[in-house]
């Protein structure tokens, strides 16, 4: 029996986590976390029985412990909740499905305590990379990614060595707004870029999408993943999101994992490898499909990948004024208080006003974040009128 704890239960990678563990029956939930969202997780521990819940407020747990006073579970709450699911002593296998930058701090503890991650939380490698895999490395502990185009890459590799890696050919699916130009972006509204055309997923990583902030994270996230130079990783549109990416051999060889866009692949085999257990669901119909199309990206109009580009190249704090910087604009472009193009622009700005620190601690990370979230919070006033 192999014994999991998720962060960010709640959430779309974390109830399709739940769903893989429906269809297997050597997996057992042994702990949730989430942020306020107490009815899904009162649901999810009638089901699933875990010994220990978490949500984030101090309210939103004193509502779960009521609803859940018939049954035999301890309700915590807050970043000493989320700490003490990461390293619950019976579990093997963290999934870290919490979003933004929130996980650094759990998933350290949990990489502390010895165990494997199932990394779907790509902010915490993007600010933290630099500690988190020579920290696993030293706890001897694996990093299993969760996201389609890592787990793609990961299958690819199966084990070979990476300095026979000659490319990661990363692709993406270019999201709602591709092939549109600057001007046309200009009026987009938060419902016309929470519409993506192949994935079905929370609102911060669709609006990623759209900008392409997130082939930007993903970009970040291959790097520390599998060791390999920027110089080395090229993003590739490809808009059927059926190859989910790639890696180039030495020899010239290209090795790609193909599959419907459904997320329970990669987190199954992430939460089973190396074994590669059967799953249900819908198959690729090749002769249906009848072509695959790749493009280069547009990084004049989808700034968000460049900047990740010089974010990942400068290294140091820049990628977390980067990662902190977009999760405020992202926040402020879905309540409507900036364009979908000042997310970018205010990115930009806050990169170009930090003065980056070499290699940052935990706590310089954090406050790489304030000081970048003040920054978009000040950029944002010329949007008011
Ligand atoms: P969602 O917004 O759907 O879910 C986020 C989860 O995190 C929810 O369970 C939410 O709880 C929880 N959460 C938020 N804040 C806190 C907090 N302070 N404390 C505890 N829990 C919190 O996000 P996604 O599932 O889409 O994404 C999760 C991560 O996975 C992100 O890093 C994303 O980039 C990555 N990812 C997602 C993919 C996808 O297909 N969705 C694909 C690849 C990667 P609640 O709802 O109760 O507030």
């Amino acid at each position: 029996m192999k014994k999991i704890a998720i962060l960010g239960s709640t959430g779309s990678i974390g109830t399709q986590t739940l769903e893989v563990v429906r269809g297997q029956k050597d997996l057992q939930v042994v702990a949730l976390a989430a942020g306020t969202n107490v009815k899904k997780m009162e649901e999810q521990i009638r089901e699933f029985s875990p010994s220990v819940a978490a949500m984030w407020t101090q309210e939103a747990a004193a509502d779960l412990r009521e609803r859940v006073s018939d049954l035999n579970v301890r309700v915590i709450w807050g970043m000493e909740g989320l700490l003490e699911i990461a390293e619950f002593p019976e579990s093997q296998v963290l999934v870290t499905a919490i979003v933004g930058m929130i996980g650094i701090r759990p998933t350290i503890a949990a990489i502390r305590a010895g165990k494997n991650i199932a990394l779907a939380n790509k902010e915490t490698l993007v600010c933290a990379g630099h500690i988190i895999m020579p920290l696993a490395e030293e706890c001897g502990v694996s990093i299993l990614p969760v996201d389609s185009e890592h787990s793609a890459i990961f299958q690819s590799l199966n084990g070979e060595p990476g300095e026979r890696i000659e490319k990661i050919l990363l692709t993406a699916s270019g999201g709602p707004f591709r092939g549109r130009s600057r001007q046309q972006l200009e009026q987009v509204r938060p419902e016309d870029a929470l519409r993506h055309p192949n994935w079905t997923m929370g609102p911060k990583i669709t609006i990623d999408s759209a900008t392409l902030v997130n082939k930007g994270l993903e970009v970040m996230e291959a790097k520390w993943l599998f060791g390999v130079g920027l110089e080395r990783i090229e993003v590739v549109v490809h808009p059927q999101s059926i190859l989910h990416s790639a890696v180039q051999y030495a020899d010239g060889a290209i090795m790609a994992q193909m599959g419907m866009p459904d997320m329970k692949l990669p987190i199954q085999y992430a939460l089973f490898y190396p074994d590669r257990r059967p799953m249900e669901g819908e198959r690729v119909d090749l002769f249906s499909l009848g072509q695959l199309t790749f493009e280069k990206p547009d990084p004049e109009t989808f700034q968000g990948l460049s900047l990740a580009f010089a974010a990942a190249r400068a290294g140091g704090s820049l990628p977390t004024v980067y990662n902190a910087a977009n999760e405020k604009a992202v926040a402020l472009f879905l309540e409507g208080s900036i364009p979908f193009l000042g997310i970018p622009e205010l990115i930009g700005e806050a990169m170009e006003r930090h003065r980056i620190v070499s290699c940052p601690g935990v706590e310089e990370i954090l406050e790489a974040e304030r000081e970048s979230r003040e920054s978009v919070m000040k950029g944002m006033e010329r949007f008011r009128s």
